[in-house]
């Protein structure tokens, strides 16, 4: 699996140990992104702003956590899907303007970000950063509106595209959801204190309860005098992310209100049903393909083994030996259990082919491991279309499955067969209605707009260079 995580928000309002609170939320979202960590703190005076690169645990220690005080704090945890990897683009961005300061961190991708962009520097703005973010920032401090929360609102309803905010001001924590709800974002409770965060894994870690799901459209207010909810956007057609289902999310969050391990197991029953193959062992490309081979396990009677270990040690200034050696790459985070696979049909199972350069390198190491045949199962449909609603996919000409059959890519991969589930089967495990579901990747019907030009294009669906 090659997609790149995209960003991870959380908020709390109204405990003393805000910082350090959401220090701990953003460990639990560091799977979605792993570029830069950042936190901002309120006091009720001033702000405060924390960013660096890296992880969650490399980016602060005890020191840096002690310089952001305060009873209300957002964080944030980044791969960008907008923007270069540097520092300047780590969130939460932090301004101090007519309004007062002002923090926010964004999980999604805005499509008329370019656009607005352009329009806000011909009227004088000067942008600090590359990220479509800034210009929510950009929005809120021009805006003649009376009130923070008028300005805020009148700003967010110029957007368009996918967000879940997590905005900190001097007295306040808001959280806002685009009304097609494309990310997640869920309302916690620890005590006294609210909590907002992209997954309900980051409530647990914490020991916070689950309230409910921030609802598409909605902006939530929350201060000194309580929790208001204000819906200032007309209804939009819903259109989740599937893919947070069947690969971003943690497999312990409930995300659009489902666990998300029972659908990525109902996505591997569903697949065993639909494509079931003459075989001895079930093997996941873990961690992603567990949950779906669990599901196909089960549904298919196969006992399902860890016929791969992933070495989950593997960092970003990894040394690269001198002299070649067989699959390098992809051993080096994978490694084959031959007591598993020797002498077996295996069905082998992930959550998507991209590019197919990785699959082919998996299923040649096992059957170099020993496996008699190899059935590739992957628990969604091909992936055919990139995305511009917050996640790094490569470009169209760069999917297998948007220029090859299903054949080809089986030859590719050197698999004996290989099956994708069905779009109708996706739709099955998440139970949803047609329409509450995005599918773009898997279909190339886009539920909201983007520009066509090809540097807009460039610029949504690809991490971009500035
Ligand atoms: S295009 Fe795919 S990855 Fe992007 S929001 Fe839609 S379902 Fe999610």
């Amino acid at each position: 699996m090659a997609f790149k995580d995209e960003c991870g928000v959380f908020g709390i309002f109204g405990n003393p140990e805000a910082a350090n609170l959401t220090y701990l939320g953003l460990y639990a979202l560091q799977h979605r992104g792993q570029e830069s960590a950042g936190i901002a703190s309120a006091d009720g005076e001033k702000l405060r702003v924390s960013r660096a690169m890296g992880q969650v645990a490399d980016a602060f220690n005890e020191q840096t956590l002690q310089t952001l005080p305060g009873h209300i704090a957002i964080g944030h945890t980044r791969y960008s899907t907008a923007g270069e990897s540097k520092i300047e683009n780590a969130q939460p961005f932090l301004i101090d303007c007519a309004h007062g300061q002002i923090a926010v961190a964004h999980n999604g991708n805005l499509v008329n970000a370019l656009e607005l962009r352009d329009e806000l520097v011909r009227n004088g703005s000067i942008f600090q950063t590359g990220s479509d973010t800034e210009v929510i920032l950009h929005l809120y401090a021009r805006s003649k509106a009376a009130s923070v929360e008028e300005a805020l609102t009148e700003s967010i309803a110029q957007i368009r595209g996918a967000y879940s905010l997590a905005i900190l001001t001097k007295n306040r924590l808001i959280a806002a959801r685009d009304p097609h709800g494309f990310r997640p974002l869920a309302l916690g409770r620890l005590g006294d204190a609210w909590i907002v965060c992209s997954e309900t894994c980051a409530l647990d870690l914490i020991g916070a309860q689950y309230v409910r799901d921030i609802e598409p459209g909605e902006v939530l207010v929350i201060s000194d005098g309580g929790l208001r909810s204000i819906k200032p956007f007309p209804p939009q057609p819903l259109a989740h992310c599937v893919f947070e289902h069947v690969y971003f999310a943690r497999p312990d969050s409930y995300v659009f209100g489902r666990s998300v391990n029972e659908v990525r197991s109902d996505l591997g029953r569903i697949l065993a049903r639909e494509a079931p193959a003459g075989a001895d062992v079930v093997v996941p490309i873990p961690d992603s393909g567990v949950c779906a081979a669990i599901g196909f396990a089960e549904e298919s009677g196969l006992p399902m083994k860890m016929g791969l270990i992933r070495n989950h040690y593997v960092g970003r200034t990894f040394i690269q030996p001198q002299q070649s050696i067989r699959h390098f790459n992809v051993r080096v985070k994978l490694n084959p259990v031959r007591s598993i696979l020797e002498g077996k049909r295996v069905i082998l199972l992930d959550d998507s082919i991209v590019r197919g350069t990785t699959s082919r390198k998996i299923v040649k190491m096992v059957k170099a491991a020993g496996a008699r045949e190899v059935h590739l199962r992957i628990s969604c449909p091909p992936t055919v279309s990139p995305c511009f609603y917050g996640v790094d996919t490569p470009s169209r000409s760069e999917l297998i499955a948007a220029t090859h059959t299903i054949d080809e890519i089986r030859k590719y991969v050197e698999a004996d067969s290989l099956a994708y589930l069905s779009l109708d089967g996706l739709r099955q495990a998440v139970g949803s209605q047609q329409t509450s579901y995005c599918t773009s990747c898997y279909t190339g019907v886009y539920p909201v707009a983007f520009p066509r030009n090809e540097h807009a294009y460039l610029q949504l669906a690809l991490k971009n260079v500035d």
